[in-house]
């Protein structure tokens, strides 16, 4: 792979939005690398499918996975969460298959700036600029009624 220097700024294009999409979500793809394994990160793309959104926009991702809850308070830097997995790893701020694929279903554009957020935490934790995220242990709950 050669990675050749043609990030130019995003002038909003028009025709190429859709391959601007896919770029910039490999772009999360390699930050949200930083932040859990190979195998679970592969996993998260086979699962991306199967995510649904009761709630996405800009300040709060809310999503069932599986039969997982993935709530994404990007306000509040906060990733509720309730699978073994992700309590095991929460102390360590790693993520699950469940989260990952969350953040890779999400748009492109927040996938990137959350990926972005919680790989500068992975890479300097209480560096007193980066407010780290914090991963909360949630039961599940059923969305609906
Ligand atoms: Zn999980």
């Amino acid at each position: 792979m050669s990675a050749s220097p043609d990030d130019a700024a995003a002038t909003g294009g028009t025709a190429e939005a859709g391959e601007k999409a896919a770029e910039i979500l490999e772009q999360a793809a390699v930050l949200l690398a930083e932040c859990t394994e190979a195998g679970r990160l592969t996993r998260a793309r086979k699962l991306v499918d199967k995510v649904t959104f009761a709630v996405a926009d800009d300040e709060l991702i809310i999503a069932a996975v599986a039969n997982y809850n993935v709530v994404v308070d990007v306000t509040e830097r906060r990733i509720q969460h309730g699978c073994r997995d992700f309590r095991g790893q929460a102390s360590e701020r790693r993520l699950c298959k469940h989260v990952a694929a969350t953040l890779l279903a999400v748009e492109p554009r927040l996938a990137l700036a959350v990926a972005r957020e919680l790989a500068e935490g992975a890479r300097a934790p209480a560096s007193g600029v980066v407010v780290p995220w914090r991963f909360e242990a949630i039961t599940r709950f059923t969305p609906g009624g």
